[in-house]
């Protein structure tokens, strides 16, 4: 009986250090994760700047053409203005150009803003792409990271399973199972039991249990946490 406590006592062992594995392993994936949203975000950004840019563009075309209409029709009018001897076409004329000239300057105006915007969003794509190539750079190296410590932790968890294997074998299936059922509750499924005190849960044992326990006749599990208990003064006393 001592011999198979000793044996699940140093299974629990090896279970919480391949727990603690698995729990780092785990530990890894939220932190691409973030990489990857972030990654997700910059790329919806750019399509923004994007679609923001091509529309600009658009805008600036039509307004190019119309400042070319414009001048167009200011040297149609200027020239037209030579040839004039009457007074009233002549103001006619006048007036008109007049009228594109000032509409000339109000599109130039315009357009020279608009390429000032349209130069703005070119920066915010730069940046943006700058990021972008950052954070897949951070990607790359993070996973490459967590590729080298993956691969340590798989063969701790090889080694740690080779061991498991080796207590499993010598165990009662009886006390296996139990152990196994009584770790899906609680992480220490074996616990030490001293002073007529269990504990994984701090309370005392009735003195019955406990004198059972001391003689090690049968597994003794603690009739408030239900798990098993281990006289491990016994334990040390046997190594
Ligand atoms: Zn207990």
């Amino acid at each position: 009986m001592e011999k198979q406590m000793q044996l699940l006592w140093e299974l629990q062992e090896i279970d919480a250090g391949l727990d603690e594995i698995r729990d780092t392993q785990e530990s890894f994936a939220p932190k691409l994760d973030n990489i990857k949203e972030d990654i997700a975000l910059l790329k919806g950004a750019d399509e923004e700047y994007q679609s923001e840019l091509a529309a600009k563009e658009v805008d600036r075309r039509d307004l190019r053409d119309k400042v070319e209409q414009l001048k167009g029709l200011i040297a149609q009018s200027k020239e037209k203005i030579t040839q004039i001897a009457n007074n009233k076409e002549y103001f006619a004329v006048l007036k008109e150009l007049e009228h594109n000239q000032k509409q000339l300057e109000k599109l130039d105006l315009e357009l020279a803003g608009l390429v000032e915007e349209i130069d703005l969003i070119k920066g915010q794509i730069a940046e943006n792409e700058k990021e972008l190539d950052a954070k897949f750079a951070e990607m790359a190296l993070e996973e490459k990271q967590i590729a080298a410590k993956v691969a340590t932790l798989e063969r701790k968890i090889k080694s740690g399973e080779r061991g498991r294997q080796a207590k499993t074998k010598d165990l009662d299936q009886t006390f296996l199972r139990r152990y196994q059922r009584i770790r899906k509750r609680f992480k220490n499924a074996v616990v030490a039991a001293e002073n007529g005190t269990c504990l994984g849960c701090n309370v005392n044992v009735p003195p019955q249990v406990y004198n059972d326990l001391l003689k090690g006749q049968e597994m003794m599990c603690c009739p408030n946490c239900q798990r098993i208990m281990v006289n491990r003064a016994a334990a040390a006393a046997e190594k």
